[in-house]
């Protein structure tokens, strides 16, 4: 608990979520605001798409998150809610993600964004042939602390599972699916709950959120003053030329206009990012 009371000092927050989200981000709500997070008894959040691919996801994330906070909020009753939504892309280079935590506060009329891209630890899908590289797959992903979906297709059907949780049933399911001449490819199963790498960065922008709701805007003194954008233009070092690197976050409110410009500490871009110099 914070010496000073803060403005969410009591309040129960709604986390939309069925995978415990609401433990990562319980501890951080505690310590910095005296702030209680729960989830809802009967949410489903897979309407919104799953990672398996089972159900398309059509919105963008922070649509998809926005409805999330909304649905807990409306379950619950309660008038603050957040949601987090997770993105992964595959490359030659790996497999890129990016999370984002919303914390919507109707009553305050505020709605604030966290967001963290980077590499996922994680390999990305992959098709195995025999148990044995099934097996090599599953120990790749770090299964079973983390979790993993097996995709299997035959014919025209798909199964995808989700459940599996031990070596030995992995080993039975993936004989049986090669018997049957079944297609098999395996991935990592990204939800919180089975997602060790997952959980941790959402855990981590709980305590960006909680330490930001504790920051009061200078002006209007409305709770969660922080990082909302980040300016671009950071002069080439060799010719002078503005480039696509950060050359400043910018601090706002998230109910009045008030913003800081807060200038990195680089002060020029490596050439070999920039566009004159390297194109
Ligand atoms: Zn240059
Ligand atoms: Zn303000």
């Amino acid at each position: 608990m914070t010496n000073t009371p803060s403005p969410y000092t009591g309040n129960t927050i709604v986390f939309a979520t069925m995978h415990g989200k609401e433990n990562l981000a319980a501890p951080a709500f505690a310590e910095q605001l005296g702030a209680i997070v729960i989830a809802p008894d009967h949410l489903d959040t897979d309407q919104f798409g799953t990672f398996a691919g089972d159900i398309p996801r059509t919105l963008s994330p922070l649509a998809a998150a926005t409805e999330k906070a909304r649905l807990g909020m409306q379950l619950t009753g309660l008038p603050r809610g957040l949601a987090s939504e997770g993105s992964f892309r595959s490359s030659l280079i790996g497999v890129g993600t990016t999370e984002i935590l919303l914390f919507v506060d109707t009553e305050r009329g505020i709605e604030l964004l966290e967001r963290a891209s980077g590499s996922s630890p994680l390999p990305a899908a992959g098709r195995v042939k025999t148990l044995n590289e099934a097996l090599t797959a599953a120990d790749a992903l770090g299964f079973p602390e983390q979790g993993l979906l097996l995709h299997a297709v035959r014919g025209t059907t798909i199964d995808i599972h989700k459940t599996i949780s031990t070596r030995t049933e992995l080993a039975e399911l993936v004989t049986r699916c090669l018997d049957n001449e079944t297609a098999l490819t395996i991935l990592p199963d990204h939800r919180a709950h089975r997602s060790p790498s997952r959980a941790n960065r959402i855990q981590f922008l709980c305590v960006r959120m909680a330490l930001r709701l504790a920051t009061p805007c200078p002006t209007c003194a409305t709770p969660g003053y922080g990082l909302i954008d980040v300016e671009t233009g950071l002069p080439c070092v060799a010719c002078g030329t503005l480039t696509r690197g950060i050359a400043a976050d910018i601090h706002g409110c998230g109910a009045c206009t008030q913003k800081q410009l807060h200038p990195r500490r680089e002060t020029h871009a490596d050439p070999a990012t920039c566009d004159h110099c390297n194109p």
